[in-house]
């Protein structure tokens, strides 16, 4: 994943004109933090944040728990940050955090104490006016509320603009569960529009949780002719030409069960979704989805990148070769981070907005965001993705 954001960004920077020395400048990381975290149980955890850009504003990403996290995602997920607030025209920067754990082998005191740890150990580097992390994978509005009141005790900053991502009777904004995947509906219809395709769409849906399960009830609530055939979890999934509600599926997922199990269509597994004939293929799991080793099963048109990275970067070219439309994530899912700026604005401001004020506001942003990359790859003749960067990079530089 590091290695095709910092290809798309130096790739993207020589077509605008930029020298070598100023690519090698927007792809260069502020800072990094590396810690261990001692449980009192004696388990040993090792944790990261990784600063790379506040040229905008202070840092701004979330704070992943997953076994795999390890320093070069962390840095590309914080690099990807620094372009997605900048797309998106927000005074902030990019950063990411995480810790090498699997939080389902915690109790819930363990979670508690490694999340309290997590800030004692970072405290001196994050706050509001300096760097503001969030939830991602496997991280929540809990986990959030806890670090919120360790930075407070910490430090006395009783603002709550250190984090985003918290409860709502913690400060937290209206809206911020289902802005990711509200957002991956606005572009989607955006670039739908635009590219004047009015007639009823399938997709397939890769990852049900946060952001995909957002994206099909939204979906699913605004647009009919949208028609969701196909959706896995890390377990596999199901396929039916018939299509599915989301809000069943959604039940079914919130009871306990695996997609996997569930009663209607065909079983496939994460492999066979990415191959179906549909017209969306919705990437909303994690990063490397699609690589050079199942590009070539692709069938759908259009790509929606909802994960961080989920296409790797000679899948990427090829898709394109194919003619095929890549939706990249630092647009597809800004409205998580632009809602997370609209709960830290309110935080400062020391206001609570309503649901829809939120909404509205996330929708202007998105629009904005969404004819401005897709006027920028028609009249520079350039893929989506390398369009959103270029914007970015016009902030950045
Ligand atoms: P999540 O943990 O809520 O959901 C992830 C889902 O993916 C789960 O259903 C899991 O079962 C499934 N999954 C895991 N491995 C899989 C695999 N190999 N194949 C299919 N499904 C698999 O996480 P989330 O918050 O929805 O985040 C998903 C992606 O979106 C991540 O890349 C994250 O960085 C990105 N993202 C999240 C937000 C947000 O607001 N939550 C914002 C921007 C980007």
């Amino acid at each position: 994943m590091l290695d095709t954001a910092q290809k798309l960004i130096t790739e993207t920077a020589q077509k605008l004109g930029l020298s070598e020395k100023q690519a090698v400048e927007l792809i260069a990381i502020n800072a990094e933090h590396d810690f261990e975290i001692k449980l009192k149980s004696g388990k040993q955890l090792q944790a990261y944040r990784v600063q790379h850009s506040n040229k905008l504003g202070p840092y701004k990403g979330g704070i992943r728990f997953h076994p795999n996290v390890n320093i070069d995602e962390v840095r590309a997920l914080a690099t990807l940050m620094s372009f997605k607030t900048a797309v998106a025209g927000l005074p902030m920067g990019g950063g990411k955090g995480g810790v090498v754990v699997n939080p389902r082998e915690l109790t819930e005191a363990e979670l508690e104490e490694l999340s309290r740890k997590y800030v004692r150990g970072l405290h001196r580097h994050i706050g509001p006016d300096k760097d503001v992390p969030a939830p991602d994978v496997n991280t929540n509005a809990k986990i959030i509320d806890w670090m919120v009141d360790e930075f407070e005790q910490l430090s006395g900053d009783k603002s709550k603009a250190s984090f985003t991502g918290k409860s709502i009777d913690k400060g937290g904004s209206l809206g911020r569960d289902a802005a990711t995947g509200r957002g991956g509906v606005i572009v989607m219809r955006e670039l739908l529009n635009k590219l004047s395709i009015n007639k009823p769409v399938t997709y397939a849906l890769q990852g049900w949780g946060n952001v995909g399960s957002f994206f099909a009830l939204v979906g699913e609530a605004e647009h009919e002719n949208w028609k969701l055939v196909a959706a896995t979890d890390s377990s596999g999934g199901v396929h039916s030409q018939d299509g599915y509600s989301a809000k069943d599926l959604n039940e079914y997922k919130k009871s306990g069960n695996k997609l996997a199990n569930y009663k209607r269509g065909q079983k496939i597994s994460n492999e066979d979704l990415i191959g179906l004939d549909v017209d969306i293929l919705v990437l909303a799991a994690l990063e490397d989805a699609v690589t050079d080793k199942n590009v070539g099963q692709v069938k759908a048109k259009i790509v929606l990148e909802l994960a961080n990275g989920p296409v790797t970067y000679d899948a990427y070219k090829k898709l394109g070769a194919d003619g095929k439309i890549v939706v990249p994530d630092i647009l597809a899912n800004a409205g998580g981070v632009i809602v997370s700026y609209l709960e830290w604005l309110q935080n400062k401001n020391e206001e609570h907005w309503p649901e829809d004020k939120v909404n509205r506001e996330l929708e202007n942003h998105l629009v904005k965001a969404t004819d401005e990359v897709y006027e920028l790859s028609q009249t520079k003749d350039m893929t989506l993705t390398e369009a959103a960067f270029a914007v970015a990079i016009k902030r950045l530089s």
